[in-house]
């Protein structure tokens, strides 16, 4: 189609710069070009645009080049991200199978050392089909990165906190090692598990940022979406060209339900963290080892405050014994058993048997992520409810100090 007809620029178009402050500009949705006026941004589930005339093209011709819902979820997420451009995919993988196309075979991308599981699936292909190798490296320790950064550098892919193990990477610390030796790459930050509320990794020197728009950006588990936002209007173009080559936009239902997820961001991450708050301070009052940025105890506190305006709602903690884990995770009621997060539904999960389990059991060992450790990811019920649950959980499994009947 775009073959024919000039392509479609179907751009986000470069935004105003915030005005107000985050829960505002995260609920305001500029729908000014509607011609009904409608409150809502409509879905357009169309997958061509009629044109005036045989040369004549409109701003929209062909729904994988562009689409007016996606255009809309797009301009509001550069905003809220502080980005140039942001666009949209079917999934965070697909996000950042877009941003590894920037790679040439024989480039080389260093990346953390406690990854997504998919992130790692993808760059273990990459490395064996494409000729693009990765360097893992201990992100807690930036000079760690020194010796892989050369010339074949192109990106630099990072996570802060890592997930489950809560590690802090130093993002404005490596942004600037790698732009002051490699002027040809990139630092791409996975903020997945802060999303734009709590953290924006382009204001700390990043890039490009993406996310799962799976987990707190809808925020309802109903639908799959991946965000990439550019700091570089060139290198958003050079993003846009492969969703158009390869044809992975998100379509126009699944752009809108994240439009109208993403409303509630702050409200729901308010509740989540402040939740997911009161669960660390019980869980580490009872003796445990807790994950979390949010506690004093927590190795890097200082730092993730320094980048982050809050400790998010995902924790996870030690018991010491994988069969004291099984038995509370299977003990609560409230607590789904799940993996991802996000969700105004609280979840519960044993890593290493779920989400992690693609990672070999010798290299979780290696990378010491714990097998008992369990993850929770707090969601918007009564944090009393989900306390009660967690406690009667804990004690069926044996793993209060003093149980209680
Ligand atoms: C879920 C997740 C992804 C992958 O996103 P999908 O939407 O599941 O493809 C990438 N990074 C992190 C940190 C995630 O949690």
């Amino acid at each position: 189609m775009t073959d024919i007809l000039p392509s479609s620029p179907a751009a986000s178009v470069v935004n105003a710069p915030r005005r107000y402050r985050f829960a505002t500009e995260v609920v305001t949705v500029d729908n000014s070009d509607d011609p009904h006026n409608a409150a809502s941004v409509p879905i357009y589930q169309t997958a061509t645009f009629k044109q005036k005339g045989a040369t004549a093209s409109g701003e929209y011709d062909y729904s994988r080049s562009g689409n007016p819902t996606r255009t809309h979820v797009e301009n509001h997420l550069a905003k809220i991200m502080g980005a140039e451009r942001a666009l949209v995919v079917t999934s965070g993988m697909g996000a950042l199978d877009v941003i590894t196309r920037l790679v040439r075979s024989g480039e080389e991308i260093i990346a953390g050392d406690d990854l997504y599981g998919g992130t790692n699936r993808l760059l273990s292909f990459l490395a064996k089909s494409q000729n693009v190798k990765t360097h893992h490296i201990d992100t807690t320790q930036s000079d760690s990165i020194l010796p892989f950064l050369s010339d074949k550098t192109r990106l630099v892919l990072l996570e802060s906190p890592t997930n489950p193990l809560i590690k802090i990477t130093d993002i404005p610390t490596i942004s600037k090692y790698v732009h002051e030796r490699c002027p040809n790459a990139l630092v791409v930050v996975d903020n997945t598990m802060m999303s734009p509320y709590l953290q924006r990794p382009l204001e700390l020197g990043a890039d490009i940022s993406y996310h799962s728009g799976t987990k707190y950006l809808s925020g309802h588990h109903d639908l799959m979406a991946g965000v990439i936002g550019a700091k570089d209007a060139s290198v958003g173009e050079e993003l846009y060209y492969v969703i158009n080559a390869t044809g992975c936009g998100l379509g126009p239902f699944d752009s809108w339900l994240l439009l109208r997820g993403v409303k509630t961001l702050a409200v729901r991450m308010d509740k989540q963290q402040a939740s997911c708050i009161r669960i660390a301070d019980y869980l580490e009052a009872l003796g445990f080892k807790v994950h979390f940025p949010g506690l004093l105890s927590h190795p890097q506190y200082e730092l993730h405050k320094s980048m982050s305006s809050g400790p998010g709602a995902v924790l996870s903690f030690e018991t010491g014994d994988t069969g004291i884990s099984e038995r509370i995770v299977e003990g609560t009621k409230l607590w789904s058993i799940s993996v991802s997060f996000g969700c105004v539904n609280s979840l519960i999960s044993m890593p290493c048997r779920m989400s992690h389990a693609s990672i070999p059991a010798h290299i979780r060992a290696e990378r010491s992520l714990p097998e008992d450790l369990i993850r929770l990811c707090v969601g918007i019920e009564d944090v009393e409810d989900l306390l009660e649950d967690l406690e009667q959980a804990l004690n069926i499994a044996g793993a209060l100090p003093t149980p209680t009947k």
